[in-house]
């Protein structure tokens, strides 16, 4: 089998870049998916009557051409909400985000937080010109604020010591207030929304599946092939193995599986990529999904937990974003638990921590009746930003440049990112590609030239 571009996965990067080249007319293009359905982690599983997404899949639109493509995919099946995000911590609800809502918290910690917080603002720190996510918390926000929620909460999601991160993934995340908003948000109940999650948009019906679903069916009938799992590519003989269609030959190749599994597949590789591989770190996000048989569990969208007696770092309540992801008179909660990337987890051990961490908080009450359990991890998490990823992550893609691959979305660019951002970087692949670039990555400055 031939293709001029051959796509790996067909999660939203996969699908974007085989939409787009589309519509830059390139019709010989191939999507191999593993998996029985598009999606990838944007997708969806149907478990009784209820339908769970790989935790919570919010969408925030924040380009003017991501969004209008997002809103033409769902025509009229997507509803928007303001955000209802809390912290539970010390035995009480504060809201998101926590540097600007620490009313609530026992008198001692609104001190520490608000105290330490104004210091940096009178008595600024000094900081590297790179400093470690640690040093640059304590700066930004001050030792309260990063004591009693950003070292323990960001310590359960990257299960990485923060003095061994960057902070180059932090700017679009973390917010940060200014003086008078932790003030006020000290003495008063502040809903503001701060944020770039501040208000979301979800669909009304079908989980998020229904936004890879909608877009997969734009291409052209035999564009994705599903069940076909990639195992091998020969980057110098441009050819791939593929479960149920041998060998694909290609002229131009788009990887939007995880770097690491890519790299894992293909053949040759230098020494110096194979060094930069052992380099990248990752955490594997242990998604259990409950049915719940009681209706408004809660009336919060989530909730972070930053202390370590709960197992997980945070929980969600879909059926807030949308009531028909579970029958009548049920809820639907999602749990994330973070692991190291690759590390051994007994489930059974972590679902009855997780339940009784859920009967703790309150969350769950002692009678309820779980009507479905889903245990849906997602083994790429998060992408760990330590201090060996970002020139690991150029070395890498310098050479797959140089043997004609483009490596994209979240994981293929080894990245933190979102569904947004991923369906545009499908089409600045796809304008690459097609030489209608937009400036090229650096990593590829030169490198690639146009298809034919
Ligand atoms: C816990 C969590 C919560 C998130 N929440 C949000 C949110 O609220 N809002 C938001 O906008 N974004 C969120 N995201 C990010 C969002 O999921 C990603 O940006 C986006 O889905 C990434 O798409 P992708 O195509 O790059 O990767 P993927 O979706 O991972 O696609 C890769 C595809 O490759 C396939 N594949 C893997 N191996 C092979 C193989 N050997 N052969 C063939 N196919 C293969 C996979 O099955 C998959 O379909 C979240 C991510 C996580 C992990």
């Amino acid at each position: 089998m031939k293709t001029d571009v051959l796509i790996l996965g067909g999660g939203l990067a996969g699908l974007s870049t085989a939409h787009h080249l589309g519509r830059l007319g390139t019709s010989s293009r191939l999507v191999v998916e593993a998996r029985q359905a598009v999606g990838g982690t944007a997708g969806s599983r149907r478990v009784g009557g209820f339908t769970f997404d790989y935790t919570g899949h919010l969408l925030h639109l924040h380009d003017p051409y991501g969004r209008d493509f997002v809103l033409d995919l769902l025509k009229d099946n997507v509803a928007s909400h303001d955000r209802r995000a809390w912290i539970f911590s010390q035995g009480t609800y504060t809201r998101y985000p926590f540097q600007a809502n620490v009313r609530g918290l026992p008198p001692a910690s609104v001190l520490e937080c608000v105290a330490g917080f104004l210091e940096t603002v009178h008595r600024p720190r000094p900081l590297a010109k790179a400093p470690d996510f640690l040093s640059w918390c304590r700066a930004t926000f001050g030792d309260g604020i990063t004591d009693h929620f950003m070292k323990p909460y960001n310590e359960k999601l990257w299960r990485t010591p923060l003095s061994k991160m960057t902070t180059e993934w932090q700017g679009r995340f973390v917010p940060k207030p200014t003086a008078s908003e932790v003030l006020y948000g000290a003495l008063s109940d502040q809903n503001k929304l701060f944020g770039y999650n501040a208000s979301f948009r979800y669909p009304k019906r079908g989980g998020i599946q229904s936004l890879p679903d909608a877009l997969a069916a734009r291409l052209e009938p035999g564009v994705v092939r599903l069940g076909a799992r990639v195992s091998a590519v020969d980057l110098r003989e441009k050819v791939a193995r593929v479960e149920g269609l041998g060998e694909v030959r290609y002229e131009r190749l788009v990887n939007t599986l995880p770097l690491n599994e890519f790299l894992d597949l293909a053949s040759p590789l230098p020494s110096r990529v194979k060094e930069a591989r052992r380099r990248l770190r990752w955490n594997t996000v242990w998604n259990l999904n409950l049915g719940v048989a009681r209706a408004g569990v809660t009336d919060k969208h989530w909730i972070y937990f930053p202390e370590k007696k709960h197992p997980f770092y945070r929980v969600g309540c879909s059926t807030n974003f949308a009531a028909g992801l579970a029958p009548a008179g049920h809820s639907a909660l999602y749990v994330e638990i973070a692991r190291p990337g690759g590390a051994r987890v007994d489930t059974a051990k972590l679902e009855s921590a997780a339940l009784k961490g859920l009967r703790d908080c309150g969350l769950l009450r002692r009678r309820d009746e779980l009507s479905a359990r889903a245990w849906m991890p997602v083994p790429v998490g998060y992408v760990v930003y330590d201090f060996a990823r970002t020139p690991a992550v150029t070395a890498i893609l310098r050479y797959l440049g140089g043997r004609g691959v483009e490596s994209i979305g979240r994981y293929g660019a080894w990245k933190y990112s979102f569904m947004e951002e991923t369906i545009l970087d499908g089409r600045r692949c796809a304008r690459r590609l097609t030489g209608r670039a937009d400036a090229p990555g650096r990593a590829h400055a030169g490198e690639l030239r146009p298809l034919g």
